[in-house]
């Protein structure tokens, strides 16, 4: 796809593929598009020229607020929660996408209605399980310390049961021992739910440890595609991210 704003073309004809059941790790540096590139897949953004498809299926026609139900989750940068809502509402909001019921439906207490809110009451609590956040279920949000926010968050956008989750900068703001602990946890998410994950991080550390394949950005366009030691050994990239030497 090709994306342009005014005069700037933040992604130019870049092409590439998630297979199914891995995590694809999206660097460059700041300003490559990578952000760019997430919006138009959660289409927050449409694009110029190109096409995005979805086990097949194009995803030009689906509208932003199609794409949950669709089964594409995503997590942001600057966190996605209610504060004032404790940890469980949080993750329970984030499957209603899930659920058919509407306003009249839910006010009518039909029996269906109330079959649905226990399986995703009974979801939430297998997420507070798997992400270590049992012990703050009932604690608002904004009294936890960010790392534990972020986790949150992770919780939520799982709450909508996606095949492909995009998360971005997971790491962002987190201390060495919370990278350590969020590494492990998204092997673990990855192996538990069958998840298909893009990940866009600074953190190169986490990224190289944790992608099945990279795809490095630069300028909007493709420097790079290949396993984490392929990238990592790539000269454009480590052109990219040093300057050119001397
Ligand atoms: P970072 O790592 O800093 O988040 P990024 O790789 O996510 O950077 P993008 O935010 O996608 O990069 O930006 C790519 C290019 O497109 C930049 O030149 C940016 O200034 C431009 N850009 C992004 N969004 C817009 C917009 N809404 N309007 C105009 N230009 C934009």
């Amino acid at each position: 796809m090709t994306v342009r704003f005014g005069g700037i073309t933040a992604l130019d004809d870049v092409s590439f593929a998630v297979p199914q059941g891995h995590i694809v790790g999206l660097i460059g540096p700041n300003g490559a598009g990578k952000t760019t590139l997430f919006n138009c897949l959660s289409r927050l953004y449409s694009f110029s020229q190109g096409r995005i498809e979805f086990e097949g299926r194009s995803l030009l026609d689906t509208p932003a607020h199609r794409i949950a139900a669709l089964g594409i989750g995503r997590t942001f940068q600057n966190l996605a929660l209610f504060g004032t809502m404790s940890v469980r509402q949080n993750i329970m909001v984030g499957g209603h996408c899930r659920t058919r019921s509407g306003f009249l439906a839910n006010a009518l207490h039909l029996p269906w209605v109330r079959r649905e809110e226990a399986a995703l009451a009974g979801r939430a609590e297998e997420l507070l399980q798997l992400l270590e956040l049992t012990r703050v279920a009932e604690t608002r949000v904004m009294d936890l310390p960010f790392g534990t926010q972020k986790r949150v968050e992770l919780g939520r956008a799982l709450a909508s049961q996606p095949k492909l989750l995009l998360l971005d900068e997971p790491a962002g703001g987190l201390n060495h021992e919370e990278v350590g602990g969020l590494m492990a946890l998204l092997r673990q998410v990855r192996e538990r739910l069958a998840l298909t994950m893009l990940l866009v991080e600074h953190h190169m550390n986490l990224v190289m440890r944790v992608s099945d394949k990279v795809v490095a950005l630069d300028f909007g366009k493709i420097i790079a595609d290949g396993t984490p030691a392929q990238v990592q050994a790539d000269p454009d990239v480590i052109r990219a991210y040093l300057g050119e030497p001397g």
